[in-house]
């Protein structure tokens, strides 16, 4: 099952990964991290394919994409 891991103080809330998922499956969070950014998160982590291309895109490595 692929599943993407979101490090929510690394997110600095660019929104990359939003445009970028061919499967829409990023929103913002509501809550503030330690940053004052607001990190993204997943909608549906069952819809994701594993492409891995929002962990490619993130400049600030606050994405991983497993395999499980
Ligand atoms: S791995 Fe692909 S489908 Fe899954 S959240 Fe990232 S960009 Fe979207
Ligand atoms: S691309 Fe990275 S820093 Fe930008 S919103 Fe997505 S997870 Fe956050």
């Amino acid at each position: 099952m692929a599943e993407v891991i979101i490090d929510r103080e690394r997110c600095k809330g660019c929104l990359l990964c939003v445009s970028f998922c061919p499967k829409q499956l990023f929103t913002l969070s509501d809550k503030l991290n330690s940053s004052g950014y607001y990190p993204v998160k997943i909608k549906e982590m069952k819809e994701c394919s594993g492409c891995a291309v929002c962990a490619t895109v993130c400049p600030d490595v606050a994405i991983t994409a497993v395999d499980r």
